[in-house]
């Protein structure tokens, strides 16, 4: 298959162009984002390593409209993303751009299943949701046996494993159909094998779905399952790896 990831002709899926992001603490200022071009292709799977507190979570969080960069551009598809109103960013963010946590971040009360359903309770509010409830239950359903978990639709956060949440967080960020994947370090908290479970899982939805992804890890194995590794230093980006697992023949 003809791979023209980098071309500039191309749109990509998720674009940074000279992002700057700096913290003040105290009376200094902290530069952790120094002009940052960063690029994901349409159907792409980039990790993205570095140091702790060298930026990615910055990084991951500008790109999900969860902050505000001090300068430079976030372009989501051709169509730039960051100035847009907060009405219309509240909108990509529960259509277009899906997001997962090392800490899950899941809502203690809820099940497995009604947890995957509220991105779509938030979209549609009460009355539409009415309506629309028996197909989006039954999307929900599919999700969650895709990963594993159709014995665990009426489990509540605290009766699953690590891994049954993080997949369970998945299956809501995919429920509203996103065109891209953030994922914050997400095996951050689990055993290696519930990790490299949750890793399989995206790669196989970024193989198969075509879903594009953005991966934050510090850990090199994890990275590697990767179409390519992106590192984090001293407030730039650089290409460290591309097809470092011989993925994107
Ligand atoms: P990483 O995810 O790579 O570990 P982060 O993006 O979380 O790094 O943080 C980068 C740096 O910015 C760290 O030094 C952190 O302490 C600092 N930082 C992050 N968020 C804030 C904030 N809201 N206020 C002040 N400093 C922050
Ligand atoms: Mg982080």
């Amino acid at each position: 298959m003809s791979n023209l990831s980098g071309s500039p002709r191309n749109p990509a899926m998720l674009e940074t162009r000279q992002i700057r992001k700096r913290y003040r603490s105290g009376n200094t200022m902290l530069e952790v984002l120094r002009g940052v071009d960063f690029r994901l292709d349409p159907g792409g799977f980039v990790a993205v390593v570095g140091q702790s507190g060298s930026g990615k979570s910055t990084l991951l969080h500008l790109m999900g409209l969860l902050d505000a960069p001090d300068a430079g551009e976030v372009w989501l598809d051709g169509q730039r993303i960051d100035s847009l109103p907060a009405r219309e960013r509240d909108r990509l963010r529960n259509t277009a751009i899906g997001m997962v946590f090392q800490a899950y971040h899941l809502l203690p009360e809820l099940t497995a299943l009604e947890n995957v359903l509220t991105p779509l309770l938030i979209r549609h509010g009460f009355s539409d949701w009415f309506r629309r409830r028996r197909a989006a239950r039954q999307e929900a359903e599919e999700l969650l046996d895709r990963f594993g978990l159709s014995g665990r639709l009426q489990h509540r956060p605290r009766q699953l494993s690590g891994g049954e949440m993080q997949r369970v967080a998945i299956a809501r960020a995919l429920i509203t159909h996103p065109r891209v994947l953030l994922a914050d370090e997400p095996t951050g908290n689990l055993d290696e094998e519930s990790g490299a479970g949750i890793i399989d899982a995206l790669s196989e939805l970024n193989r198969e779905k075509g879903l594009s992804i953005v991966l934050v890890t510090h850990d090199a194995d994890i990275a590697s399952q990767a179409r390519s590794i992106v590192r984090l230093t001293a407030g730039k980006v650089e290409t460290v790896a591309t097809d470092p697992a011989g993925s994107a023949a």
